[in-house]
């Protein structure tokens, strides 16, 4: 996962990318990175860590222009080496290039090493560098970035939100499946394209629209045009954007993040067989969640392990055991609401098993009587190779093993998964129109030898559209 924003303003812009990128911090905490550009100049700076860490005001005031690119990392491909921070940034033919991208692809080395035959060098070990070439091989013959991004997307397979600064002219576009989120958003004096609505939110900006699976967009401060460059009848938004990913006041293709995890906390509850005291979030992902549930049920929401909010996601640890230390002084058990009380804890999903085995030993040590997990993903059966940071098979503990097994390897008094009908029905998407890969194991593209149901793709000829008629659609 990484978080991307391009923004267009009459003023500067190195501040409110700063702004936005610290609105999706949520999406990747390895590395942050801003390039802007004042008509002569490309200007980068990038930086290992949170947002915070790697800005301050002096480095922001160095950033000029009134256009700008920026990205945080959450590393999927590509080695934690600087070289692989982004944006990545490159001059062709005197024009000066800045690339930021969310999400993965799975041809990366085929196409790398087509690259590399013909005696190209990379300097990184990013896919956003397979992408950059694949723009300037087709800018080299034709001149137009549409028909870059067209041919990019007739040879990217994969998950692919990217934004781009071309000398000074703002794209961004989307795979023509819509895996990963992308929107598009006016602020008070220009526009701003972005992972999601949250970084127009701290922009106090509009949102206009999500990009579509499949389109084109270029920006400025006074206007946006739009153009289709492929089109697939059934894209395949990632599920586990509504599960986990994205913030929960995010709106992503259409449906706000939390009222999604609100209703699976009602299926949950709906399909629920015990009647525990209370109902307590892992915070703070499973919170919504279990609001849900608690609405549902009728059973009151008891906060029973408050969070110590200054510390990172446990899951950027670099190993298993500080993963497993770190969750002791990341949660806090709250003695007084759960000693002696069955306990319904919700969380959004159970990857690798860890933390679910952590904090149920801690809300055991604590007194609870009984501890009822209840998960606000099915059961996650298979590996990610579209943008989420996912362990092998081997390493999902419900990869292969059953609900019985998995329930006793963490502890629980029971388990339970939402069901993956209800989770359908709770994002309000068809299920063809969703990637449900990690829940099935079937993908919505061929990737190896895994199971897939692949979408058809046709691509369009046709102009830019501007003006509101083109962005009114939703
Ligand atoms: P674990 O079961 O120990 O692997 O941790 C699962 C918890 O980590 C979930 O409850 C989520 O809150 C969170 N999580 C799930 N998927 C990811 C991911 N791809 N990256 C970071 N955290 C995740």
């Amino acid at each position: 996962m990484c978080g991307i924003v391009g923004i267009a303003d009459a003023g500067g812009v190195s501040f409110s990318l700063y702004y936005a990128l610290y609105a999706l911090q949520h999406r990747g905490q390895e590395s942050s990175g801003i390039s802007t550009f004042d008509g002569t100049t490309l200007f980068k700076y990038r930086g290992h860590g949170l947002v915070a860490e790697v800005f301050d005001e002096s480095i922001l005031s160095g950033l000029l222009g009134s256009v700008g690119v920026g990205h945080v990392r959450y590393p999927t491909t590509g080695e934690r080496i600087p070289e692989n921070f982004q944006p990545f940034c490159f001059t062709f033919r005197g024009k000066h290039v800045a690339v930021a991208h969310n999400g993965n692809l799975v041809n990366t080395q085929e196409l790398r090493d087509a690259f590399e035959e013909r005696g190209q060098i990379f300097c990184t070990t990013t896919d956003t560098e397979v992408i950059g070439n694949l723009i300037v091989d087709e800018l080299r013959k034709s001149g137009s970035m549409e028909d870059a991004v067209l041919h990019c997307m007739r040879i990217l397979r994969g998950s692919y939100s990217v934004v781009m600064l071309v000398d000074g002219v703002l794209y961004a576009f989307r795979d023509p499946l819509g895996i990963r989120p992308l929107c598009i958003g006016k602020t008070p004096s220009g526009h701003i394209v972005c992972s999601e609505s949250v970084a127009v939110d701290a922009m106090n900006g509009t949102f206009i629209r999500d990009v579509k699976p499949g389109e084109l967009v270029r920006l400025d401060a006074n206007s946006i045009s739009c153009r289709q460059i492929a089109r697939c009848r059934h894209p395949a938004h990632c599920v586990f954007e509504y599960i986990y990913f994205a913030r929960a006041d995010s709106v992503v293709d259409g449906r706000l993040v939390y009222d999604v995890r609100r209703r699976i906390g009602h299926a949950l509850a709906d399909e629920d067989d015990i009647r525990p005291d209370l109902v307590s979030p892992v915070p703070d992902s499973g919170i919504a969640h279990a609001i849900g549930y608690s609405e549902q049920s009728g059973i009151p929401y008891r906060e029973g392990l408050m969070k110590n909010r200054y510390m990172g996601r446990t899951f950027i640890m670099p190993s298993q055991e500080a993963r497993e230390n770190a969750v002791r002084i990341k949660l806090n058990p709250v003695k007084g609401h759960i000693a002696g009380k069955s306990v319904a804890l919700v969380d959004d999903s159970i990857v690798r098993g860890t933390t679910s085995r952590r904090i149920i030993s801690i809300v055991r040590d604590a007194g609870a009587a009984e501890v009822h997990m209840r998960i606000g993903s099915p059961a996650i059966k298979a590996p990610c190779y579209l943008g989420v940071d996912m362990p092998t098979r081997e390493e999902l503990i419900a990869g292969n093993r059953e609900n019985e097994a998995v329930r006793e390897r963490i502890g629980a008094s029971s388990l339970r998964h939402v069901s993956i009908d209800e989770l359908i029905h709770a994002t309000g998407i068809e299920a063809s129109d969703l990637c449900l890969g990690c829940l099935t194991g079937e993908y919505p593209l061929s990737i190896g030898c895994e199971r897939c149901s692949e979408r058809r793709v046709d691509f369009v000829s046709g102009t830019y559209q501007s003006g509101l008629a083109a962005f009114d659609d939703r």
